[in-house]
């Protein structure tokens, strides 16, 4: 392990494990996923499979490029003696909430391993409890025969910290010399202060049972919010994620939208801000339900009764 201050920072660790991994054969890149999110920083923007958070900026670090997600043929076809490791997210939070499919994590982990290419994941978002397991691919993986599955190095932040900043990568034993002492740092990562907050948060969700939790909650809201749908199908269209990381997408063309040319997503968001509920958008027609795995069934019910107020309103 570790231990940083944010995700784009972790992230940025692991592009330079990716680099010294492939040195000495001078291989050096990255592929990740169209649609991704991996982070502000210069390296972050070039990760991300996203045309806007590039644009101004240029140019662009090299060594990244991206292909369709859950789309192990693509991956595959992408692989040059260039490829050093690749990069996803167990689920696609920014770009829409997408789970991978088992099959996917899968073929890219033989993938990887055939070719001596690290498989690398981004769990900044959909790591640490909040899909009900550890990691996503624990709770993707739970039906699957998959056999210890692991990535060689992996991405957190986000719940880690429970609101104060950290970050941490993990590397599987191999490569734990790889990041040796001058070849990477930060004057804060795994200070005191954070490290003892960031504990005591692992001590509740394990002593209040909160992976559980996320589920049994995540199912509740998922299931009220499929009633909404069925009852406005002009205004929702789908729900889907993993416990507490829930995805909701919007009909195509809702007159009240009409007016403004700015996604949906982020129309929706500012109703629901007015309305007394933060929540985020994630690409131009989904609004993400991202809630603190401490939430409570009542205080879940109070946020849906404010999403059914808006939708009845658009509807
Ligand atoms: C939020 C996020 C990041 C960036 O994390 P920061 O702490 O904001 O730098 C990277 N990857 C994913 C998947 C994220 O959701």
């Amino acid at each position: 392990m570790f231990f940083c201050n944010s995700g784009a920072e972790a992230n940025e660790g692991l592009y330079k494990i990716a680099r010294l991994h492939g040195h000495t054969d001078g291989r050096y890149e990255v592929i990740t996923t169209e649609n991704s999110f991996h982070g502000r920083t210069l390296a972050g923007i070039a990760a991300t499979g996203q045309k806007k958070v590039k644009q101004g900026f240029e140019p662009a670090v090299e060594g990244f490029k991206h292909v369709p997600f859950n789309d192990l043929k693509a991956m595959q076809a992408a692989i040059t003696e260039k490829t050093a490791a690749i990069l996803i997210e167990g689920i696609q939070g920014e770009g829409g909430i997408y789970p991978a499919k088992p099959e996917y994590l899968l073929g890219l982990r033989k993938l990887c391993t055939d070719k001596n290419i690290l498989m690398m994941m981004d769990s900044v978002q959909c790591g640490f409890f909040r899909t009900g397991h550890f990691q996503s691919w624990e709770t993707i993986l739970s039906d699957s025969n998959s056999d210890g599955f692991q990535p060689d190095a992996f991405s957190m932040a986000k719940s880690l910290g429970a609101g104060l900043p950290m970050g941490a990568i993990w590397a599987n034993e191999s490569l734990q010399d790889l990041l040796g002492p001058g070849t990477h740092g930060t004057t804060f990562g795994g200070t005191p202060l954070v490290s003892a907050h960031a504990l005591k948060a692992l001590e509740i969700i394990e002593r209040d049972g909160l992976a559980q939790h996320a589920v049994t909650l995540g199912s509740h809201l998922t299931k009220r919010i499929q009633t909404l749908i069925e009852a406005h199908p002009t205004v929702l269209k789908e729900v889907r994620g993993l416990g507490l990381m829930i995805g909701i997408e919007l009909a195509e063309d809702i007159p009240a939208f009409a007016e403004s040319n700015r996604p949906a997503s982020v129309q929706i968001v500012e109703r629901l801000h007015d309305a007394g509920l933060l929540t985020i958008p994630a690409g131009a027609r989904v609004f993400r339900l991202l809630p603190p795995l401490n939430l409570s069934q009542a205080d879940a019910d109070e946020g849906l009764a404010i999403i059914e107020g808006v939708i009845k309103e658009l509807s």
